[in-house]
């Protein structure tokens, strides 16, 4: 079995390290060559070529910027990954995820899409989540030597399910941090060191909320005494905010939700 990774920026270095580092023979290339110097030391093979990098290849990695950027590394070397597993895990859409399933196809290349739930420092360790969508046999087939990425979820054959989730957790990453950035900016006003903010109270607090989450799961409705409640807190947020100076785009949005999910009022 061997791998081949397609760019070695933060994350595609992390991958290519675990591979090697698991003793599985990895041959990586990267636009910029300086960057595959360190994986060479390490013991990876170096590619001068993407056509060179996919002949030495069962498995194809690739990870680059974006999917402008995986159709101007593959497009060129579609017929040398004919009858090779392509693994992307490039940031996507779900439709960008199909589209590029169904020109594997046509190529003769079986696929798996990848979603990485981990920064490149967690890459190699359990806690690490990867999810993968795709052909479920090319899926089984790799799925001892992925394992030096971390734990591996299976979500389904549909090639777009891995994107979908992997954007949906990232939105919830993107929307708690929003939040945590605010919190910090109106401590701040009044000079509370944001480390100490965040270490003694802010992290703590969020731990506490995260648990209550699987009890609102699924449940999207608010009934009016709650949304009352809600809309004094999210009223209090935004004026305080706005007192202290602290732009208040972030929470305004979600007053304004809130009313819009009032029930109509009673008629006479
Ligand atoms: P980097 O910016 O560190 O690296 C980008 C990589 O893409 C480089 O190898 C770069 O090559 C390559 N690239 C960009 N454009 C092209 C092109 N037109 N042709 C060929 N290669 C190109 O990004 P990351 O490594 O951090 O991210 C890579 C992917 O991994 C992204 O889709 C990202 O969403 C995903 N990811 C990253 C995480 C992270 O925390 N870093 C977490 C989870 C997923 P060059 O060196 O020549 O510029």
């Amino acid at each position: 079995m061997t791998m081949t990774v397609l760019g070695l920026g933060a994350m595609g270095q992390a991958l290519a390290t675990a591979f090697v580092k698991a003793g599985l023979p990895t041959t990586v290339w990267n636009r910029s060559a300086h960057k595959a110097e360190a994986l060479a030391g390490l013991g990876a093979v170096r590619a001068e070529t993407v056509a060179d990098a996919v002949r030495e290849a069962d498995l194809v990695v690739v990870c680059v910027l974006d999917y402008a950027a995986v159709r101007e590394v593959l497009e060129p070397v579609a017929e040398q990954l004919s009858g090779r597993v392509l693994l992307n895990v490039t940031n996507g859409t779900a439709a960008d995820a199909r589209r590029l399933a169904e020109w594997a196809s046509a190529h003769g290349v079986s696929y798996v899409d990848g979603g990485i739930m981990a920064i490149p420092q967690g890459i190699g360790r359990p806690e690490s989540v990867i999810l993968y969508s795709g052909s479920r046999e090319a899926f089984d087939r790799w799925a001892v030597p992925l394992g030096a990425w971390g734990t591996g979820k299976f979500l389904g054959t549909d090639p777009g399910l891995a994107a979908l989730h992997d954007l949906a957790l990232l939105g919830a990453m993107y929307g708690m941090f929003a939040g945590a950035f605010h919190a910090t900016a109106m401590a701040g006003t009044e000079g509370v060191p944001a480390e100490r903010f965040t270490e003694d109270l802010l992290v703590p607090w969020l731990h506490s909320m995260v648990d209550v989450l699987p009890m609102l799961a699924g449940n999207t409705s608010v009934s009016e005494e709650r949304r009352l409640v809600e809309r004094v807190a999210l009223t209090n947020i935004v004026s305080t905010s706005a007192a202290q100076g602290v732009p208040e785009h972030l929470i305004a949005p979600l007053r304004s939700l809130l009313d819009a999910h009032a029930e109509p009022a009673a008629t006479a």
